[in-house]
């Protein structure tokens, strides 16, 4: 047990010699792919801090080392820079897969390797899961639902997805990943758990991502237009990173494999979302219409019965609630980068 006894850590009060959360049941060891991204990386502090050993593994492909470093030199933690497309031999109780561009602009990058990391990288992982009895844990997303012909979407419905589309590398390589993870459930009994979230903002995500609520909070910082696509009357659900950590975690510890969506009900105009970050970053900021991009979905809107009741979840931080935690952190970033750059 490397992470008891004087390690010295303890003495520097970062890491406690023995955690109260793991008395009682056994340490487990957890994989983290795309855990040096922003969701993982949130993921990764709450197993840590309640005691588990934590493996990242991750290309680095949108990831930084910077959103892990506060872990470098604990015992508890490792990284392993590898890239899910390939094969890899690790001894663990639990997966929890979300290695995967997130944000469009970067799915969009190098479509053909969105997929590839989608299924060849799903499969895998499954494939691991199943030789070491693991339980597997996807990161599906509201994607699966398209362009929404139900409204909210209830995990019952099948979507409505261009499958030759810009954006079809990422739904349709979700759609793929969430197969295999149910046939790998129903042919081979490897315990998975499959989330669909939607959309997720807070502190870590990439400045340069392209996302809506990075773009508006980094543009309003810098004083720069915020660039409201299409008309603005598009809507989205959004939910502040923490509640999806707890989502994740409830689903991987109950006993449904889902699919359930996790994400925030209360739904917004991207109109509307501006006048948010408006009201919480500048009173004087301004907005700017550009075209918007191809098969972009009118709208999203999660019913969250599903979580509710079977693994007693529900998001607890509003938007208006959850923007001005981040703001820090985009403002800190922001100050770095923009000096940077003017060195
Ligand atoms: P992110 O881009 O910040 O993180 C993804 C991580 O995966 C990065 O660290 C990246 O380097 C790594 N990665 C990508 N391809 C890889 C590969 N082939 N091998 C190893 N590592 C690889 O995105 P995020 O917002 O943290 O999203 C995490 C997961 O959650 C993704 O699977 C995404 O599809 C899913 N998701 C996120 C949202 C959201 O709003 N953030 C919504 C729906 C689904
Ligand atoms: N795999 C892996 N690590 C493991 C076990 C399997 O990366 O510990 C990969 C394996 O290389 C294969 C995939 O997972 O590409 C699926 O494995 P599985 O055993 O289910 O199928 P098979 O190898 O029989 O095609
Ligand atoms: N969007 C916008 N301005 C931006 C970035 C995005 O108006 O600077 C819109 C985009 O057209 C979409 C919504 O915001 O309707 C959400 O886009 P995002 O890329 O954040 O996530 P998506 O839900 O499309 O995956």
């Amino acid at each position: 047990d490397s992470s008891s006894g004087s390690s010295g850590f303890a003495s520097k009060g970062s890491f406690p010699g023995r955690v109260p959360a793991a008395i009682g049941r056994k340490r487990l060891r957890i994989v983290v792919t795309g855990g040096a991204g922003f969701v993982g990386s949130h993921l990764v502090d709450k197993l840590i801090s309640r005691g588990d050993e934590v493996i990242v593994i991750d290309n680095f492909f949108t990831g930084r080392k910077d959103n892990l470093v506060h872990l470098f030199g604990n015992p508890r933690f490792e990284l392993i820079r590898h890239d899910v497309v390939d094969p890899i031999l690790l001894e663990v109780d639990q997966i929890y897969h979300l290695a995967c561009p997130a944000s469009p602009v970067h799915y969009k990058y190098n479509p053909v390797k969105t997929i590839k990391t989608n299924v060849m990288g799903t499969l895998n992982m499954l494939g691991l899961a199943k030789r070491v009895g693991a339980r597997f844990l996807l990161t599906s997303t509201s994607e699966v639902y398209g362009d929404p012909l139900e409204h909210p979407q209830k995990e019952t419905y099948w979507g409505n997805v261009n499958p030759i589309g810009e954006r079809s590398c990422y739904d349709e390589g979700k759609r793929t990943a969430e197969t295999l993870a149910m046939d790998y459930n129903r042919g081979a009994d490897v315990e998975v758990r499959i989330a669909r979230i939607f959309n997720t903002y807070g502190p870590r995500m990439c400045l340069d991502d392209g996302r809506v609520v990075s773009n508006f909070v980094a543009q309003a910082i810098r004083k720069q237009p915020m660039t409201v696509y299409g008309d603005g009357k598009q809507t989205r659900s959004f939910q502040y990173v923490s509640d999806l950590v707890d989502g994740l975690v409830a689903l991987m510890e109950g006993e449904h494999v889902g699919p359930f969506n996790l994400g925030n009900p209360g739904e917004f105009t991207m109109l509307e979302l501006a006048e948010v970050v408006k009201e919480t970053i500048d009173s004087s900021a301004t907005i700017e219409f550009r075209p918007n991009t191809a098969d972009d979905p009118h709208k999203r809107k999660p019913d969250i019965s599903k979580a509710k009741e079977l693994l007693n979840w529900e998001p607890k931080i509003s938007l208006r609630e959850g923007l001005p935690l981040m703001v820090n952190d985009f403002r800190n970033r922001i100050l770095e980068g923009d000096e940077g750059r003017g060195l």
